[in-house]
């Protein structure tokens, strides 16, 4: 089976004192074993080596993000071997807000994707339509695209995780239904076994993000074919240990 992925993107948010306290609130967490669960918070760059080392020894840590090719004169990048010097073991990539605010293109998160993985991390990678492709019916057409767009640059699937996150349920408080959820992630993995292979299609994790809460995680968990959550708002609040614990 797969094995449950719970994330936790903190995105640009928190002082030293509010990472403290977010801390302090997942080491005290009653959560399953990581036997059941994996679980991975998100802190920003300048907090991930005081995150790492303070956070419970079963909790990871992931990067938002990293420059999509070896470090060198690219003022304001991270790289991939910076991260991994760090002991680092994960990274989000491609992830909405820097595809529409950074103008992100779905070749440049497969070349990041790619290279990412070729130093040794692994990857949260980020996909999912806006309303207005929602509506327009094209939401499986552009996931589709997002993720073709990373199985051309990699072979090695088994460090991957994908993030469904309709951009439409981010930050909206309009959660995906889990009858929602469970079509695209169905798709998605209808599209891995035809296009990679049923292998892979039946071993990588789709977690899902969104609006995700301690209220309504448990039902979206239930689905067959939803693997875990990518949480924003709620991973700052403890929430997240209700949401954590969605996996049993
Ligand atoms: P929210 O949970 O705040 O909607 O954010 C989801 C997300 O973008 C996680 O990467």
């Amino acid at each position: 089976g797969r094995k449950f992925f719970v994330g936790g993107n903190w995105k640009c948010n928190g002082t030293t004192d509010q990472v403290e306290k977010i801390v302090k609130t997942l080491n005290e967490g009653q959560v399953p074993s990581p036997d059941v669960v994996e679980v991975v918070v998100s802190p920003p760059y300048v907090f991930l080596p005081v995150v790492k080392s303070q956070l419970r020894p079963e909790f990871q840590v992931a990067a938002q993000n990293c420059w999509v090719k070896k470090g060198g004169a690219f003022t304001g990048e991270v790289s991939a071997e910076m991260l991994v010097n760090l002991g680092v073991p994960w990274v989000i990539l491609g992830h909405s807000e820097r595809r529409a605010l950074l103008g992100e293109s779905n070749e440049f998160v497969g070349d990041k994707v790619a290279y990412a993985l070729s130093q040794g991390l692994k990857v949260i990678a980020c996909v999912g339509e806006t309303l207005e492709q929602r509506e327009a019916g094209s939401t499986m057409d552009v996931v589709a695209a997002q993720t073709k767009a990373i199985a051309e640059k990699i072979n090695d699937w088994s460090n991957v995780v994908i993030a469904y996150e309709p951009v439409w349920a981010i930050g909206t408080g309009k959660v995906a239904t889990p009858d929602q959820a469970q079509e695209v992630h169905a798709s998605l993995r209808d599209w891995l076994r035809i296009n990679v292979s049923p292998e892979v299609a039946e071993s990588t994790r789709i977690i899902y993000g969104g609006s995700v809460t301690g209220a309504n995680c448990k039902e979206l968990a239930a689905k067959h074919d939803v693997d875990g959550f990518l949480v924003g708002g709620a991973s700052l609040k403890p929430e997240f240990i209700d949401i954590i614990n969605s996996a049993t």
